[in-house]
């Protein structure tokens, strides 16, 4: 069993590194070791892993409402598999999600960020708000504009005034 169990982890990693899930990442969710998985990298990718300091938190990451939106829905996706958000933030339901999620939105939704999504909205590092105007759920957070209101509202908005 427990051999059976280390294949999957293996394969865990292997699939994350081929979304480009930053490496110490998949690391944390697969157990497998930095070295394995940077190399694991080169191999699929052909060129090295990137280095340098993982963001802090999503807020990096938003930088216009279209990326809140994808990222809104990709979590309240997630929330409606696992109510309990905790437990989307696993190798195999993070994996399963994403590829789910781009195949209803037929958006190219970036792993590294929509892990810092879930993570941040499970942890509280960011709001889960509802819009009544929209009657759905979006990420909020007064620490960057482009997440200060609802990025539904304001590509409606945008969409309107074009
Ligand atoms: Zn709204």
């Amino acid at each position: 069993m427990k051999q059976l169990e280390e294949l999957e982890r293996f394969r865990d990693a292997y699939d994350l590194v081929k979304e480009r899930l930053r490496v110490s990442i998949v690391c944390a969710l697969t157990g497998v070791t930095p070295h394995f998985v940077k190399s694991m990298w080169q191999d699929v990718h052909g060129e090295l892993s990137k280095r340098g300091q993982l963001p802090t938190s999503v807020h990096v990451f938003i930088k216009d409402p279209s990326t809140a939106a994808h990222l809104s829905g990709f979590v309240a996706y997630c929330k409606s598999k696992h109510p309990d958000l905790r437990s989307a933030i696993a190798a195999r339901p993070l994996l399963d999600a994403i590829r789910e999620y781009r195949w209803l939105s037929g958006t190219d939704i970036d792993i590294t960020t929509a892990y810092y999504a879930v993570r941040d909205v499970a942890a509280n590092i960011v709001e889960w708000r509802y819009c009544r105007g929209c009657d759905v759920n979006h990420l909020y957070s007064i620490r960057r504009y482009s997440m200060r209101g609802c990025p539904f509202c304001r590509l409606t908005v945008t969409k309107k005034a074009a």
